[in-house]
């Protein structure tokens, strides 16, 4: 018998493949299936993540800066220790690289892996270099540090909790459509110069992205636990998915509390897309959803960059979005299908 990688998901194959796997060591606290496992040192947790980019799959060097490419590649990892409520400390680097790539580039790409170093204040400390047949394939890993009782995950979310997200959705989504298209008129004729000034707010969070680590900082500061958290990195309706599967709660969100930048509002119009359709499956946001007790609300109520966007629900009611026209309608988690 032969079943198609397809067939399953994302989320199913990772679940078929691990599935039968126990954890044999105690200081396994977490394995597989939240932002990053966490490994048990004593009152301080070790927590790791790890992330794969193909060339053609993940990024098109038609329209990414090598040093862009870098600089993400290392946020992105750093996004998942962050949604464990843990600081990144430490990254592997690991390439394989055809022929095609010269010392010149990757000098390039590793001043983007050095900037996201420095300003997040983690250290390379190894990887791997290898060759591969054709394109560029980036992994990285992760390694945070947390305390015990702060670590939050996916799995904490309680009914009449206070569904949170930080930032602003969609932008980042918009401004690889905007990219895919400037690439496709260019291929049709390539004297056209692409034209990207007006849209330097989409095209910034599509290709230089930041991990909220301010916002971790934050919550240390004002001595704020969230009971469950994750970050954006597929669009806030898998999110919230994965939020309520592995809580067994239900969700409502209220379109009306989702944080949309204006001009992200104004680019979907152009595209023809509706603003919150972006946001809820466009993903590489790499912003924060959490839930608090409702018992914290004045912590978070006039912090800047946080929005209130929903309410925890019983796992009966299932996970609903109320529209700014009052229309209730089911979310369904779409996640990623890239094969
Ligand atoms: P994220 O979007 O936060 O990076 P993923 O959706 O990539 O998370 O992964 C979900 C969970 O599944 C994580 O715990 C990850 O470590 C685990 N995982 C993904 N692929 C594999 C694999 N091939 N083998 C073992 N664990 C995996
Ligand atoms: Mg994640």
């Amino acid at each position: 018998m032969r079943t198609d990688v397809n067939t399953l998901g994302e989320f199913g194959l990772i679940d078929h493949l691990t599935g039968n796997f126990v954890l044999q060591q105690p200081s396994s606290l977490k394995g597989v299936g939240d932002d990053a496992a966490v490994i048990d040192n004593g009152s301080f947790c070790t927590v790791v993540s790890t992330d794969m980019l193909v060339e053609g799959i993940h990024f098109d060097l038609a329209y990414t800066p090598l040093k862009h490419l870098g600089y993400k590649s290392v946020v992105v990892n750093l996004s998942d220790i962050y949604a464990m409520n843990a600081f990144p400390k430490q990254i592997t680097v690991s390439i394989a690289i055809s022929n095609r790539y010269s010392v010149e580039a990757l000098d390039e790409l590793y001043a983007g892996i050095r900037a996201a170093c420095e300003t997040y204040g983690v250290d390379l400390v190894g990887g791997d270099t290898t060759s591969s047949p054709k394109g560029m394939v980036i992994s990285i890993t992760a390694i945070g540090q947390g305390e015990k009782d702060l670590l939050t995950y996916r799995n904490g979310a309680r009914v009449g909790d206070l569904i949170c997200i930080t930032g602003d959705l969609g932008a980042a989504y918009l401004g690889l459509q905007l990219l895919e298209r400037e690439k496709q008129i260019w291929q049709e004729n390539p004297d056209v110069q692409p034209n990207l000034e007006d849209q330097q707010y989409a095209i910034g969070r599509q290709l230089k992205p930041e991990a909220r680590r301010d916002l971790i900082e934050t919550f240390r500061k004002i001595g704020l636990k969230p009971t469950s958290m994750i970050d954006i990195s597929d669009g806030l309706a898998s999110e919230i998915f994965h939020i309520c599967k592995q809580s067994g709660v239900g969700a409502l969100i209220e379109e009306s509390g989702v944080p949309i930048h204006p001009d992200a509002e104004l680019l979907a119009l152009k595209f023809k897309l509706d603003p919150i359709t972006c946001a809820l499956n466009g993903g590489e946001d790499y912003e924060l959803l959490f839930t608090i007790d409702p018992n914290d609300v004045e912590k978070v109520r006039f912090l800047p960059e946080i929005y209130i966007a929903g309410e925890i629900l019983d796992p009966k009611d299932g996970i609903k979005l109320n529209t700014k026209g009052g229309n209730l309608h089911v979310l369904k988690a779409q996640g990623w299908t890239h094969f």
